[in-house]
């Protein structure tokens, strides 16, 4: 059991990633990207606390779902207890994907020196990084808002040591 702060879950999404997918929105972002679609989860005091052992039961409730995706906000300002769930989450056999403003060379470089980012950059399957940038904005694009952003293999990439991208179909 761990505490987060959310700012809302969807429990059934079809827009956050392939499948259905338990989706938590979390509480807290730095980035401030111009034109953000979700400004209310800026603020490190709004949002609610949850249990992810309660989100956990609550996804493994329904058989649809393929995975659970942390969007929000931005995850990796919770790591911790994000990577304890997305950990539960792969144990259950559901996947994990997860978006942030920061980049992955900057989460690498975090996770030197932070363990639960480590942790959950460890336990994520696949990663929307970087941050919306409005002038890059591009609606054909598949979970993602700007094409800064990349689709990561995270997995393969830290086996490989480079960064391993793909693209929806
Ligand atoms: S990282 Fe996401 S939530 Fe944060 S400001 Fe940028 S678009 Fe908004």
């Amino acid at each position: 059991m761990a505490k987060l702060r959310v700012a809302g879950i969807i429990p059934e999404s079809v827009v956050d990633g392939p499948g259905f997918r338990y989706t938590a929105f979390t509480q807290g972002c730095r980035h401030n990207c111009k034109g953000c679609h979700n400004p209310q989860t800026h603020d490190f005091s709004g949002g609610y606390d949850v249990d992810t052992d309660d989100l956990l039961a609550e996804m493994l409730e329904d058989p649809l779902i393929r995975g659970m995706t942390f969007s929000g906000g931005d995850p990796f300002e919770q790591p911790a207890p994000l990577a304890d769930l997305a950990r539960k989450a792969h144990e259950a056999g559901k996947d994990v994907m997860v978006y942030t403003g920061y980049t992955y060379e900057q989460l690498l470089a975090r996770a030197q020196e932070d363990p639960a980012t480590d942790a959950l950059l460890r336990q994520t399957d696949i990663l929307i990084d970087g941050p919306f940038i409005l002038e890059r904005r591009n609606v054909e694009l598949r979970f993602r808002g700007s094409d800064n952003q990349r689709v990561i293999d995270v997995p393969q990439s830290l086996s490989r040591g480079e960064v391993v991208t793909f693209e929806f179909e």
